[in-house]
């Protein structure tokens, strides 16, 4: 039997869980996508790539890490977006899958429920929806933008269970410590080149970029 598609919901309003076919009376694991499930950096990169352009990752700063080839200034920055807005209307598909990530959400998926949500415009949906289910990531997903603190409060404060947050990004994790401080967080950050360019706070959010020990993490404190 086919599987069911993945509800996929635009905010500004807030789903209910059960809209979203997920229960309240079990633990919720919020996981975002670029940086966390798939090789963003990378992906987006051959896009540029395939577009006469060149990407390098020396800083912490995307859309100036954009190149004409031997340049040494970065694109303008308004070429830079339009870039970044083309790839996910039409090419935020062609990306891989954070290593360990598939394996490590199956597990996770048996004891919690499972909700993604990303900060990618709604064009996106779609292709970002079907990635998921091609990828053996049925679960629901939420497109959302602004940091993610407000939303996962509203989400979280839907069940019962024990709560995790992952993503790449400390505005994000920050403002979930914020709005939503009883949700345990993780920072993972999928590429290797990105790694050491990434701002961290481990005091405040547990850094742990290996997907099969996040995976044991998350785990601890959601089932302690
Ligand atoms: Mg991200």
């Amino acid at each position: 039997m086919a599987e069911p598609d993945p509800i996929t919901v635009a905010v500004p309003h807030v789903p209910r869980l059960e809209d979203l076919g997920l229960a309240r009376d079990r633990p919720l694991v919020i996981v975002d996508v670029d940086e966390v499930l798939g090789m963003f950096m990378r992906g987006f990169g051959n896009f540029v790539t395939s577009q006469g352009y060149e990407m390098r990752v020396e800083r912490f700063a995307l859309l100036q890490s954009i190149y004409r080839p031997g340049a040494a200034e970065h694109l303008e920055i308004d070429e830079g977006r339009k870039l970044f807005q083309t790839f996910f209307r039409a090419h935020c598909g062609e990306m891989d899958v954070a290593p360990g990530a598939i394996e490590a959400l199956a597990r996770l998926a048996t004891r919690a429920e499972i909700l993604i949500l990303s900060n990618a415009p709604a064009e996106a949906q779609a292709l970002r929806a079907a990635w998921l289910r091609r990828h053996d990531l049925p679960h629901p997903l939420i497109l959302s933008s602004g940091p993610k603190g407000p939303i996962t409060a509203a989400l979280t404060a839907q069940s019962s269970g024990r709560s995790a947050f992952v993503d790449d990004l400390i505005s994000n994790l920050d403002s979930v410590a914020e709005h939503a401080p009883a949700t345990a967080r993780f920072q993972h950050v999928a590429d290797e080149q990105l790694r050491p360019l990434t701002p961290t706070r481990p005091d405040l959010h547990p850094r742990i970029d290996d997907w099969k020990l996040l995976g044991e993490a998350i785990e601890q404190q959601i089932l302690r």
